[in-house]
């Protein structure tokens, strides 16, 4: 976690909150996101920052990639996040949701329904399904 950001005003995920009323304590393992939403947010902001061990390590142990290609540089920026809907049980849950993205000559938007489990308290992301 040495690449933390200490001076991002407002976090990535665009709740409106600053970075350390939001996303940061998950991502330095102060606290645990207690919905699927703030699962999802923390996820996409470790996007935004790059900080892939927490991607990992939110990632169900069944279907996340190695830490080896998680961690390869795509030159993706993750620039705006939209959550659209969320919905979750005891635990499973859904989240929908676009993400806009750019590299250096191109951009694009994510529209996925992410899928999540519960496993021991925790939340974890398991599979996301591309939307039209
Ligand atoms: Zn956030």
């Amino acid at each position: 976690m040495s690449k933390l950001p200490r001076n991002v005003a407002f976090c990535p995920c665009q709740s409106g909150r600053s970075y350390a009323a939001c996303c940061r304590p998950f991502h330095l393992g102060e606290a645990v996101p207690q919905t699927v939403e703030a699962l999802m947010r923390s996820r996409y902001s470790a996007f935004a920052l790059h900080l892939t061990d927490y991607i990992w390590s939110t990632w169900h142990p069944d279907y996340r990639p190695t830490l080896h290609d998680l961690r390869a540089d795509h030159g993706v920026q993750w620039r705006r996040l939209e959550v659209l809907g969320a919905d979750e049980g005891p635990s499973h849950g859904v989240v929908e949701f676009r993400a806009y993205w750019r590299t250096s000559t191109d951009r694009g938007v994510v529209h996925e329904r992410s899928s999540f489990v519960k496993e021991g308290g925790l939340w974890y992301y398991t599979v996301g399904m591309e939307l039209a």
